[in-house]
């Protein structure tokens, strides 16, 4: 059974390695934390549902407290500290396009909210019912999840928008085809949610971000069926998949995507390097990344991520022997590790890792040995349940993520850790603050920065201690140029700074075409923008 106040399935647990655990209390202290509130106490608080009945609707608390948020770090502590604030009214898991129908309209007949959900695994808030006067009803896709129909000869895929990553994969890969679409929530993520989020997988450098494969679908709104043709390209005017991408719920439910799929890579391998320092490990990805050398993935840690990972994944006696080899090759401690990954048949695999490793040579790197690039592979999904392990041990993990031109990549990822740092050194903490870039493209790249830190004794205060890490960051980032998201989205916790990044008439422009859609704001409002 799936957590409820955590991540992914209650029989899996990640432990860190013993050495993993001294290492962040020698970075950041003792980790203590308060007793989290069961399920059952939670639901005790929870007040009555205003919605009318319905027979597709649950109104059990526990299963409206399991819809009541994402996957943040604010979601964790509310649900941990069982402090939620508002829960949905009602849940709805409808089979069809025509439940979500009957469910939009009896919504609109009760005066309620409507908020979709697909895995739940949101980081930005967008799952967060407002409270007010209007029940609010969630919208579970999970049961419309099926592929429906496959045009293998066009490389075209209809699914149910409720599907998530496993079962979508498997579902193609009998006839030989993958959509390559892996983000790290991949287990619980579903594909109405990456395309409401514009979701990015760890191998968009082969497959393409979700903009690149959703080719059409259909929209439930409230205004009515919104229809979007699938052709192989089309000159006829603005491209209305744009206003589904991103649209976070807002403009209706996502009830059937059509999604341009691949051919099935017959081989698929991951390599590791360390390269000597930042400036040499940046230059050497970008080369790769505008000579378009056809890799499926590029992943470079920056000196304190890698030495995290190191001391995270390898026991201390590895590590010192490891440490001594490196080092003998000119690979000290500010040496960055970068992951790739190359997929196609074995014979261009193995080219392919063959120039890049001549490359990074060439760059004064030099290749890990393989069970680095394994642990990595192994790690993909798995590390997300690192989340639950290391809470238990008092210590709490927040992401950011940006994309900037590679001249301000630098720059940026520096600002976001000095700004990550001193906003926890003023709430009397030390941080551990290490960055990666996740995904390159040849003009730039995401910067993705992680921070550990400890649990206070007091919810309200671990809260406090992220809302002022969260608005330096996010001030950081917008001072250095990047967007407020790469791939996570806007949600709640980013909307402000969506204002400024697309500007008065943009955000006019956003309001209108949602208006057309949703006239009465029924559409989780308070997501994306106001
Ligand atoms: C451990 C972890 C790792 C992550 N790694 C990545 C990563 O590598 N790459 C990445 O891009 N993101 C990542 N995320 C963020 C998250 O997984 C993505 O935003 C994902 O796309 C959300 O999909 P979901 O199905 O869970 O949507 P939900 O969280 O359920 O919903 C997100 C938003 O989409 C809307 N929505 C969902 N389904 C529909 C639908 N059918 N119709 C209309 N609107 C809908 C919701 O209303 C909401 O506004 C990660 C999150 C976690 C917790």
């Amino acid at each position: 059974m799936r957590r409820w106040n955590g991540w992914g399935d209650e029989s899996i647990t990640v432990e860190p390695k013993p050495a993993a655990a001294a290492f962040l209390r020698e970075r950041l202290g003792e980790g203590g934390r308060p007793r989290d509130v069961t399920l059952d106490e939670a639901a005790a608080g929870a007040p009555a549902s205003r919605l009318a009945e319905h027979p597709l609707i649950a109104v059990d608390p526990r299963v409206r407290i399991r819809h009541a948020r994402g996957q943040s770090l604010p979601d964790w502590i509310a649900l941990r500290g069982g402090s939620i604030g508002a829960i949905p009214d009602g849940v709805a898991c409808p089979k069809s396009q025509e439940e979500v129908r009957a469910l939009i309209d009896h919504a609109a007949a009760c005066g309620a909210r409507l908020i979709p959900y697909g895995g739940g695994t949101s980081v930005v808030g967008h799952l967060t019912p407002t409270s007010g006067e209007a029940p609010i009803l969630t919208v579970d896709m999970s049961g419309i999840a099926a592929l429906e129909r496959l045009d293998q000869r066009s490389q075209l895929a209809t699914f149910g928008a409720g599907i998530a990553g496993p079962a979508l994969e498997a579902a193609l890969r009998p006839f030989g085809l993958t959509l390559g679409h892996f983000p790290q929530s991949f287990e619980l993520s579903t594909l109405g949610g990456w395309i409401a989020t514009r979701s990015s997988g760890q191998l968009s450098l082969r497959y393409g971000r979700i903009e690149d494969t959703f080719a059409g679908g259909t929209v439930e709104a409230p205004r009515g069926t919104f229809e979007i043709p699938v052709f192989p390209a089309s000159a006829a005017g603005p491209d209305l998949r744009e206003l589904v991408l991103g649209s976070e719920g807002r403009l209706g439910v996502i009830t059937r995507a059509v999604v341009r799929v691949s051919r099935a890579p017959a081989a698929q391998r991951f390599a590791a390097f360390f390269l000597p320092e930042w400036a040499a490990a940046e230059g050497a990805v970008r080369e790769l990344a505008q000579a378009r050398a056809g890799l499926a993935m590029m992943r470079l840690s920056n000196p304190v991520e890698t030495a995290t990972q190191l001391a995270l994944a390898v026991s201390p006696r590895l590590l010192r022997l490891l440490d001594g080899a490196l080092r003998l090759r000119g690979l000290g401690a500010e040496r960055c590790l970068l992951v790739v990954g190359a997929a196609g048949s074995g014979r261009q695999v193995m080219g392919l890792l063959g120039e890049v490793g001549a490359l990074l040579r060439r760059a004064g790197g030099a290749r890990a040995p393989g069970a680095f690039a394994r642990a990595w592979e192994h790690g993909r999904f798995r590390n997300a349940y690192l989340r639950n392990s290391l809470w238990e041990r008092g210590y709490a993990i927040d992401t950011v993520e940006t994309a900037l031109p590679w001249a301000g990549v630098r720059a940026g990822m520096q600002r976001i850790e000095a700004a990550a740092t001193a906003a926890l050194a003023a709430a009397g903490e030390r941080g551990l603050v290490f960055s990666h870039l996740s995904h390159v493209y040849p003009t730039g790249s995401s910067v993705y920065s992680t921070f550990v830190f400890r649990i206070a004794a007091d919810p309200a205060a671990t809260l406090e201690r992220w809302r002022r890490l969260k608005a330096a960051v996010s001030a950081a980032i917008v001072a250095s140029g990047g967007t407020i998201s790469h791939q996570h989205g806007v949600g709640r916790d980013h909307r402000a700074e969506l204002v400024g990044e697309k500007g008065p008439l943009g955000i006019a422009a956003i309001d209108a075409a949602l208006k057309v859609f949703d006239p009465d704001t029924m559409m989780n409002p308070g997501t994306l923008i106001g």
